[in-house]
């Protein structure tokens, strides 16, 4: 297949991991920030494969291990509402609340649909006009724009029986947090190649230089992900704190601008709390002013809604760098992927339940 097959081609895999081998010498941590990426390199075993010297962290990059407890709970609440319909993209239905998940609202009545574009949810609105419909408009900079859009597209239409459960977040924002912690270790980033396909990179180079941390933009096939280690390293053995793209067939420095215009149209940029790290200021998207009558936290009235993470779990140090999941004492034990307990295990895309699929006899178990 072309663009993905050439990215999986074991004589390059070789040929880069041995120009790695050549380029490195001494100890280096380097964060992937998406959990894709995560998930890409615990697939192939790429950092079994990497000389002894680069100790690869898993960053914050997963759209639904970040989303809050209580945004989860808050769609429950309104999803279990009369008269409301409750869209969502079909990975957070699986996603547990405090009590429950919006499956087990679905079994119990709750007229919860999957969609494959908010779009959808917007016509859902002009055919029910007796219902509210809700789009639960959750992850980075990647869903930002088709988010913006249907509030776009629903206040030019009229439509006002369509809200939506915001709960955007930003990486960059994220990257200076862990940078700026007195317990960091990440000394480079593989920024999310899919996040910068929509922003560029043009955020980075500042907060590369800022905090003596080499960026580079990375994709998501073994090739990709071997790539932007080299790049990394080689920028950490000179000691260049710059921003370098390693996924140009993907990202250029100024990114998608009509996607980031409407972005920026329709939402903010707010204090946001993600699920396992808390409050990260400036690190979220709300919605503008002129888009209030939109926002179905205020709508429903669940702004509330408060409930407590469980105290067994890591997370917040493993989404830093700081920990593994295998050092958490209840991975496959009291929290599977089946029964999570917190943010990196309730999405496949999480570190924890990647560990758990790839790596479960690594577990203290
Ligand atoms: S294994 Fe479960 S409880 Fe432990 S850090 Fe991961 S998500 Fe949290």
């Amino acid at each position: 297949m072309k663009f993905m097959d050439e990215f999986r081609d074991a004589d390059l895999v070789k040929r880069t991991l041995d120009e790695i081998q050549r380029t490195v010498t001494r100890p280096w941590v380097i964060m992937e920030i998406c959990g894709g990426q995560t998930h890409a390199i615990m697939r192939y075993g790429l950092d079994q494969l990497l000389p002894p010297e680069i100790e690869l962290v898993h960053g914050p990059g997963c759209p639904v291990c970040v989303t809050p407890l209580e945004l989860i709970d808050k769609a429950l609440a309104i999803a279990c509402q009369p008269d409301v319909i409750f869209t969502s993209y079909g990975d957070m239905l699986r996603v547990p609340g405090s009590e429950k998940d919006l499956f087990s609202a679905r079994a119990n009545g709750a007229d919860v649909r999957v969609v494959y574009s908010p779009l959808d949810a917007v016509k859902i609105a002009q055919e029910n006009p007796g219902k509210e419909v809700v789009f639960f408009a959750i992850g980075f900079e990647t869903t930002a724009p088709a988010n913006a859009m249907s509030v776009v597209q629903a206040k030019a239409l009229g439509i006002q029986n369509f809200s939506v459960l915001v709960s955007h977040v930003c990486v960059p924002p994220a990257m200076q947090a862990i940078l700026g912690s007195s317990a960091n270790r990440v000394q480079a980033f593989l920024a999310a190649g899919h996040v910068c396909a929509v922003m560029g990179y043009w955020e980075y180079p500042p907060i590369a230089e800022t905090h003596k941390t080499p960026i580079v933009v990375t994709g998501f096939e073994p090739v990709d992900i071997l790539q932007g280690i080299l790049h990394a390293v080689r920028h950490l053995e000179a000691s260049q704190w710059v921003a370098g793209n390693a996924y140009s067939r993907a990202v250029t420095f100024k990114g998608n601008q009509p996607a980031q215009k409407i972005i920026n149209q329709v939402f903010e940029l707010c204090d946001r709390k993600w699920r396992g790290i808390g409050a990260i200021p400036m690190s979220g998207w709300c919605l503008r002013s002129e888009f209030a009558e939109f926002n179905a936290e205020t709508r429903f009235k669940v702004e509330q809604i408060q409930p407590e993470e469980s105290p067994l779990c890591i997370s917040g140090l493993i989404l830093q760098g700081l920990s593994k999941p295998n050092e958490c004492p209840a991975f496959g034990q009291e929290c599977t992927p089946e029964r999570p307990l917190g943010a990196t295990m309730v999405s496949s895309e999480g570190a924890c339940a990647a560990y758990y699929r790839y790596r479960l006899h690594f577990a203290n178990v």
